[in-house]
């Protein structure tokens, strides 16, 4: 941003942030932006992410964890949330791309226990400490098949996934209508196709292929940046009236 660059500043009032799948993607894009606005985060994934180098490394806490594992969640949240935690954001997730027949139980298992289930065992694990800080605020990343068919690479959607995901947004509201009393907002965004190694997995991200160009008015990939900077506005208190709500980020899919 150039300094003539007009801007409105987000304030963050509460303290501390838990970010999963904070190795990658989206959870790291999420991890940095926090940390650059001055917050403590504890970045957790499977695989330790790595430290980052100057003034942001002393707020910077990475561990590993699996999100499945709710004692290790609980342990690791309770470890490291005694300076203030406000903030979650549920990036942890997978895809196993099989289309729609023969999905195996360990498939449908895999995919509900990491981007369900693991979202709720964070969001069940921080409730306390986001209600003490007095400015709760979590949310969920999603995707566009929460609410619509989509066929990445099959002529067939692959169901475990999308299922996860519109588990996922059915999560944050029942869990924004159970935390509302006790000061927590919880909202979730649903981007579309963004370059991360996830996508990657799928082929090359630098342009959308050509069965995607056409549906995707926005014309290319997003970028992770671009969901962090979602995800900061719904933790910000810009967004203090915002709560049970999924934010589309998605160039504009849901129009075609
Ligand atoms: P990504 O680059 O693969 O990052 C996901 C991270 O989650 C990885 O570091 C992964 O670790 C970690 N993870 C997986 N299982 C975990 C577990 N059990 N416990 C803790 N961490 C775990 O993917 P991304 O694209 O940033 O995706 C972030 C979220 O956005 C996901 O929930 C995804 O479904 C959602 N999303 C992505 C897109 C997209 O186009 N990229 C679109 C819609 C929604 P490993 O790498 O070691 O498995």
């Amino acid at each position: 941003m150039s300094p003539a660059t007009a801007h409105i500043a987000l304030t963050f009032s509460g303290k501390g942030a838990v970010v999963t799948g904070a190795a990658s993607g989206i959870g790291a894009a999420v991890t940095a932006l926090l940390l650059d606005a001055g917050i403590r985060t504890l970045a957790l994934d499977l695989r330790e992410p790595e430290q980052v180098s100057g003034p942001r490394a002393r707020l910077h806490v990475p561990c590993a964890v699996d999100v499945r594992d709710r004692r290790g969640v609980q342990d690791v949240i309770d470890e490291h949330a005694g300076d203030g935690l406000s903030y979650v954001v549920n990036c942890a997730g997978i895809i196993e791309t099989t289309g729609f027949g023969g999905v195996g139980q360990d498939q449908w298992s895999r995919a509900l226990d990491v981007n369900l289930a693991g979202a709720y065992n964070v969001i069940d694990a921080a409730t306390t400490h986001l209600a003490d800080s007095g400015a709760g605020a979590i949310v969920n990343i999603s995707s566009i098949e929460s609410h619509r068919v989509v066929a990445l690479t099959d002529p067939d959607p692959t169901p475990q996934y999308a299922a996860s995901k519109a588990g996922l947004s059915m999560l944050t509201r029942t869990a924004a209508r159970a935390l509302a009393g006790r000061g927590i907002r919880v909202n979730s965004i649903a981007p579309g196709f963004i370059a991360t190694p996830m996508a990657a997995a799928h082929g090359d991200t630098t342009q959308l292929p050509g069965r995607l160009a056409s549906r995707v008015p926005a014309g290319r990939f997003g970028t992770p940046d671009e969901i962090a900077s979602a995800a900061a506005f719904l933790l910000s208190d810009q967004s203090a009236y915002t709560t049970g709500s999924e934010l589309l980020v998605d160039g504009g899919f849901e129009l075609t």
